[in-house]
């Protein structure tokens, strides 16, 4: 009996390393490393089966090598892999960031500095990114503010944030499908954060130069004129969602007036 429980257990872990690894690596270039892996593991055990022993022999060969190139092409993905076991996964990381983004936007919208923040929730954000500068630093109210400057070679465009980093700044992001109703001062920089979190689940900040309203795009709908405190309630509540859905952790929900 006890043997079953055994395998139980096992087929358990490795189904759950399994998910954390696929969970990693979705929407960053390991995510193709990996689809090449599985490429080369179907090959190998076709060539097996069909009796193809050169190339199998050279597969073979080629293996031991591969491992060591990939440790090393691949180090800082490992480094931050292996830095992020124990915690709770990127989601807690984006909470870790939510108070420092909303410091930045009512910084911002107060100066009337305008400002775009994507934040990543389930779906990689890699194409995006790439459109844009790469960052890859530590989420700072004074990091996005000074990215937002007028005089800042990178303000045109969209920050975006993946599993707590900043990780590109000067982006583009796609326009909504159809025209939106969306209120008359309102022009591409409201379009392109409708469009991106309708493209993707991800959660978009806008801020106006215009008005120095603040605006967060989730799911293809943009809830608009938020002050600080409702801003900051708002993403936490979304973040403590999705958190909520990939851990059994029990968080509080925060309810949020303008929901
Ligand atoms: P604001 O209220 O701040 O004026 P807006 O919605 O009226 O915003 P626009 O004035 O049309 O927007 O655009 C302002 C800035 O928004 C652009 O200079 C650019 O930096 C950014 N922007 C516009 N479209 C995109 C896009 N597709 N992707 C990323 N950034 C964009
Ligand atoms: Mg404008």
């Amino acid at each position: 009996m006890f043997h079953y429980w055994k395998i139980a257990i096992e087929i358990l872990i490795f189904w759950y390393v399994i998910y954390m690894i696929l969970l990693f690596v979705k929407g960053t270039r390991s995510e193709q490393l990996l689809k090449g892996l599985v490429i080369v593991a179907i090959i190998f055990v076709g060539t097996q089966q069909l009796g193809l022993d050169a190339i199998n022999w050279a597969i073979t060969r080629l293996f031991p090598i591969s491992v060591i190139a990939l440790l090393i092409i691949f180090q800082p993905e490992l480094r931050r892999g292996l830095a992020q076991l124990g915690r709770f996964g990127k989601h807690q990381e984006n909470i870790e960031a939510i108070d420092e983004i909303t410091k930045a936007a009512a910084n911002l919208a107060k100066k009337r500095i305008g400002a775009l923040i994507v934040i990543e929730r389930e779906t990689g954000l890699k194409s995006y990114s790439e459109t844009g500068t790469a960052v890859d630093a530590e989420v700072s109210a004074f990091l996005i503010t000074s990215i937002f400057l007028p005089q800042s070679p990178l303000h045109d465009g969209a920050v975006i944030i993946e599993r707590g980093r900043l990780t590109a700044a000067a982006c583009v992001l796609p326009l909504p499908q159809e025209e939106k109703d969306l209120p008359k001062y309102m022009g591409m920089r409201h379009r392109a954060a409708v469009g991106i979190s309708e493209e993707t689940d991800a959660i978009c900040v806008v801020v106006s130069e215009e008005t120095g309203y603040i605006s967060v795009a989730s799911d293809g709908k943009l809830k608009y004129e938020l002050d600080e405190d409702s801003l900051n309630k708002i993403l936490k509540n979304i973040f403590y969602r999705t958190q909520k859905k990939h851990s059994r952790i029990q968080v509080v929900n925060i309810d949020t007036k303008r929901d």
